[in-house]
């Protein structure tokens, strides 16, 4: 059991989700987060913190949900994304660890409660909360979270724990020295992403728009979509270019060359799938014909791909019914 509950942990992240590509499940009852927990195998009081430094002022933590970013330097502490309430603690301890106090701001990169339920513990610490006006207003109402191989109904959050700033386009911050530019480019992985530039090191927070830990989950039932996903990651390489440092929302740090396989795998099965769609073939055809079979190796598992395929077909139905 222990085992499937590690695999599943990938899930959400991953969106490996749906062994049942095709499955019907509108009856099924969403997970409330204690019962998600369970099934993902999250465990705060075992999961720990670990940082890298991208440079003397800017550091990567990893621990339990989406990855931080973290500005530490004179001006104060800007971090992008805040995991859980319960982690807190921890995250604070390695902030002070490399030197910074409390968290000045939190950008929240979307409303989905593995990058943003921090909040609840930040906001009525006194950190500002800043996310896409889009995300704000998720994060005013209760969501069902449609998952593929599961349902999650994430709760309102209370008005302390939503942003206090939020953006349509582009904002910028002038902090410890740095430009940092935080970039809406359309909807993508939900209808409110933020991408986070840190122009000194030419680095970038993408959240869950760039996933590198297999392929990636489109939030397609709140207005995520496959062609969004694509418009948004070129858009960012535009700015950061091949050599750019790319933190992911999930998974290891890397650079704009990897971002450009991600975008090319991400075109292909678009294609791929969008092909199959004008030929009339529904979600059952279009997922055996296996239209990631030659990612399956760098981006898989296999399984993986299913969620993933399933959550692009649904996409793109969605926009060429508009
Ligand atoms: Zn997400």
């Amino acid at each position: 059991m222990k085992k499937t509950v590690v695999a599943l942990l990938a899930c959400v992240a991953t969106a490996c989700v749906a062994m049942l590509a095709g499955a019907q499940q509108e009856d099924q009852e969403p997970l409330d987060l204690e019962a998600l927990l369970e099934q993902f195998g999250w465990d705060f009081e075992q999961g720990q913190i670990t940082t890298q430094k991208v440079a003397d002022d800017l550091h990567v933590l990893f621990g339990v949900g989406g990855n931080i970013a973290a500005s530490i330097g004179a001006d104060g502490v800007l971090i992008v994304d805040d995991m859980f309430p319960e982690m807190i603690p921890k995250v604070e301890a390695a902030i002070r660890a490399l030197g910074g106090g409390s968290v000045d701001y939190v950008i929240n990169t979307h409303w989905h409660f593995d990058h943003a339920e921090g909040n609840l513990a930040l906001g009525p610490a006194g950190t500002e909360i800043v996310a896409h006006q889009n995300s704000a207003a998720m994060m005013a109402k209760t969501n069902i979270l449609n998952l593929v191989i599961t349902k999650y109904r994430q709760e309102a959050y209370p008005p302390d724990a939503r942003p206090t700033i939020s953006f349509d386009d582009r904002m910028r911050f002038y902090f410890n020295g740095d430009e940092i530019d935080v970039i809406h480019a359309g909807p993508a992985h939900t209808a409110g992403d933020a991408a986070v530039i840190f122009r000194k090191h030419n680095a970038v927070h993408l959240g869950d728009v760039f996933n590198n830990t297999g392929y990636p989950f489109i939030d397609a039932d709140s207005g995520g979509g496959i062609d969004g996903m694509i418009a948004f990651c070129q858009t960012i390489l535009d700015e950061v270019g091949m050599s750019g440092i790319v933190i992911p929302g999930h998974g290891e740090v890397t650079d704009g060359a990897a971002l450009q396989r991600y975008i090319d795998m991400l075109t292909t099965v678009r294609d791929r799938v969008a092909e199959r769609i004008a030929a009339g073939e529904d979600l059952a055809t279009v997922t055996a014909a296996k239209p990631t079979a030659d990612f399956d190796e760098a981006f898989g598992p296999e399984t993986g791909s299913l969620g993933f395929v399933n959550r692009v077909y649904t996409s793109l139905m969605r926009d060429r019914a508009e």
